[in-house]
């Protein structure tokens, strides 16, 4: 059975998962986040990146000979009533495009998940398949855009499209979250529209990022505010240079989980 055909026939035009507005219409229907992150698994709204995550699956890489891509979108990981929100900006062509879990499987995810293990979020600091026992505690890891993009870079309408379903994930969390922190500038700008759907006011001009920015949102409907904070991206450029240390990584997750009410 094809995806965008059920067993009695072919799904309404609306309902089909390469259609523009899928994750608009699923992301804001879905009653809880593993709702959420089931609809968005079938999500097919991007027609190059749906290509490019099927075309890296094919071809694969040497050292992942035998794997077995997920090429698919990538959910969010870590538990749906988190406290603690960490976004990224995409998977990994060969990390989470491969195993089917955020920041696990390269160079990236080493460093955030041993970053969270430190400071006792993590129950463990390695991070290389989807059944190696990681566990996260009160922290979910999610990202902007859930498809690998060509040179890690979506385009904006890639980036616009699959806003709606980190504005799901924010509505749903809406109860719990109470700090997010973005690793990088371009997951800063993609981010902060959907904090602004999800009931938080955005100043006007936007705040800059900045590694260590912390800036209070204030929700708009009475509920709770949210700490936002900025953190140097996790990738390589970054690490192998220097430009974020583990200290630096750790001092801003460990201020971000004190805000956020959890105890490191
Ligand atoms: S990037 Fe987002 S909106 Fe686009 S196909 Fe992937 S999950 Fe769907």
């Amino acid at each position: 059975m094809s995806v965008s055909e059920g067993p009695e026939g072919p799904e309404p035009a609306e309902r089909r998962p390469d259609a523009p507005d899928y994750p608009v219409r699923e992301a804001a229907r879905a009653p809880s986040v593993p709702a959420l992150d089931e609809r968005l698994t079938h999500c097919r709204a991007c027609p190059r990146l749906v290509d490019w995550r099927e075309q890296v699956a094919r071809e694969g890489r040497r050292a992942y000979a035998g794997w077995d891509y997920w090429a698919r979108p990538v959910p969010g990981f870590g538990p749906d009533d988190a406290r603690l929100l960490v976004v990224g900006l995409a998977p990994a062509a060969h990390g989470g495009n491969r195993t089917g879990r955020m920041f696990t499987g390269d160079r990236s995810g080493d460093v955030l998940y041993a970053a969270l293990h430190r400071i006792g979020l993590a129950n463990q600091p390695d991070a290389t398949h989807i059944d190696d026992g990681l566990r996260l505690y009160g922290v979910r890891v999610t990202a902007p855009v859930h498809c690998a993009p060509p040179a890690n870079k979506p385009t904006p309408e890639e980036r616009d499209t699959c806003r709606a379903w980190l504005a799901g994930e924010l509505r749903l969390m809406r109860p719990t979250v109470r700090a997010l922190v973005v690793l990088g500038a371009f997951g800063w700008q993609a981010v902060l529209p959907a904090l602004a759907a999800a009931g938080w006011s955005v100043p006007r001009p936007r705040p800059a990022f900045a590694h260590g920015a912390h800036v209070t949102l204030v929700a708009t409907d009475g509920g709770p505010d949210l700490e936002l904070f900025g953190c140097y991206h996790v990738s390589q450029r970054n690490t192998f240079t220097g430009r974020l240390t583990p200290t630096m990584l750790t001092d801003v997750l460990s201020r971000a989980a004190l805000a956020a009410g959890l105890r490191p």
